[in-house]
């Protein structure tokens, strides 16, 4: 097997009579037939090859190759967005009258699809606190179909053991779904733990440089048949564009996120000293509380730094507002540091009940720590600190 890095750069479409050294783009929407029955064997599938962009295109099999082998699994398929491929992945598998057990810490957009859509079709989902993985074998029904988690969560930053997940998973007969997107494949491979599939946010660090909108699910051959079925007739795919940017993307995730780590670990040691923080939170800090769980299963920290201000919601915003060179925005993964406040903006509909099940406190701020020198980082974050 090839080492990821060598992967990230030489996985690549086959070379045109041209004889191109980087992927072109591959803009069309479909592709010429030598004849009737070229034609009638590619639409049987009895031949592997590009019909319709709908389908597969050159540019999103390249970023999705590399993507299934960086995380060690067996096939894939690409969408417009991160939600697109959260949707797409539930929606091909489940059946009215199934039932999800999922982390009460999901992306919220994924927790608006549980609670307001698949309740329309029946599907229905009980959640458990991250903090009390104890609990998860208590919720399995004999519908339950589908584990879900995220790891790390977002924004709280709390880590979920994935071979707890995956041992669950097998004993229960059920698909273990991970949305991988704050690790990204060069930090954790969920498959190793019996993951069933990987479902990535293209948009945050796999692009990270806060360009283009991008999904990924990847995993079990059958079960990603059933996802790409269900695709090519719903249409939710990437477009060529945008999959050629990710697939260059990807080409430097390995440098990035060792740096994005680097810088990260820095400014949660920053953190933990700081008197305005009552505390910090980062999967490579000592004091975390899964910290031991997060070096078992994690190469790298990651770039989310999560940290608790003192003086609640009134103290957050005031911190935000003084920012100068971090930037206020709702992407994460970006090579600019971005800052946010959970409380009151993502997440300020929930009720002080929500707010703490889903790990969310008045005061709590996350970092995604960015490129910039950590100098520079650090002084931004230390002069608005300063004025809280
Ligand atoms: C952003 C995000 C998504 C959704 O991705 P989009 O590309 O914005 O649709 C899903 N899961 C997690 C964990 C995310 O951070």
């Amino acid at each position: 097997m090839e080492n990821f890095e060598t992967i990230a750069v030489r996985t690549q479409t086959e070379r045109t009579q041209f004889q191109e050294h980087s992927t072109p783009l591959y803009l069309t929407s479909s592709y010429v037939f030598e004849d009737s029955e070229d034609m009638r064997a590619s639409f049987a599938e009895e031949k592997e090859r590009n019909i319709y962009s709908r389908f597969t295109n050159p540019n999103t099999s390249e970023f999705v190759e590399k993507i299934v082998k960086m995380e060690g699994a067996e096939a894939g398929y690409a969408f417009a967005t991160g939600m697109a491929a959260v949707f797409s992945t539930f929606a091909a598998l489940l059946n009215s009258g199934d039932h999800i057990v999922s982390a009460r810490s999901v992306f919220g957009s994924t927790h608006g699809l549980f609670t307001k859509y698949f309740t329309k079709w029946n599907i229905l989902h009980s959640y458990f606190n991250v903090n009390e993985p104890e609990t998860i074998e208590g919720l399995i029904k004999p519908e339950t179909k589908i584990l879900f988690a995220e790891s790390p969560t977002n924004p709280g930053v709390d880590i979920l053991d994935l071979e707890y997940l995956g041992e669950i998973a097998k004993k229960h007969d059920l698909i273990l779904i991970i949305d991988n997107c704050f690790a990204t494949p060069y930090i954790q491979n969920p498959m190793k733990y019996g993951a069933d599939l990987v479902i990535h946010s293209a948009t945050k660090l796999i692009d990270g440089q806060g360009r283009v909108l991008g999904g990924v699910t990847v995993g079990r051959e059958d079960l990603v048949r059933e996802i790409y079925l269900f695709s090519r007739n719903t249409g939710p795919a990437l477009s060529p564009f945008n999959a050629w940017v990710l697939s260059k993307s990807l080409e430097t995730l390995p440098v990035r996120l060792e740096k994005h780590s680097e810088n990260a670990l820095k400014v949660a040691e920053f953190l933990q000293d700081v008197p305005q923080a009552e505390s910090v939170k980062y999967p490579f800090l000592k004091s975390h509380p899964q910290y031991e769980i997060a070096k078992k299963q994690m190469k790298l920290g990651g770039n989310i730094v999560g940290f608790q201000i003192k003086g609640g919601l009134h103290a957050g915003r005031k911190f935000i507002d003084k920012l100068e060179l971090c930037t206020r925005s709702a992407n994460l993964g970006d090579t600019r540091t971005i800052v946010t406040h959970p409380a009151s903006t993502t997440h300020s509909k929930l009720s002080s009940e929500e707010l703490e099940a889903a790990g969310i406190s008045e005061g709590l701020v996350r970092i995604s720590v960015g490129l910039e020198h950590v100098d520079d980082i650090i002084a931004d974050l230390r002069q608005a600190l300063g004025s809280v």
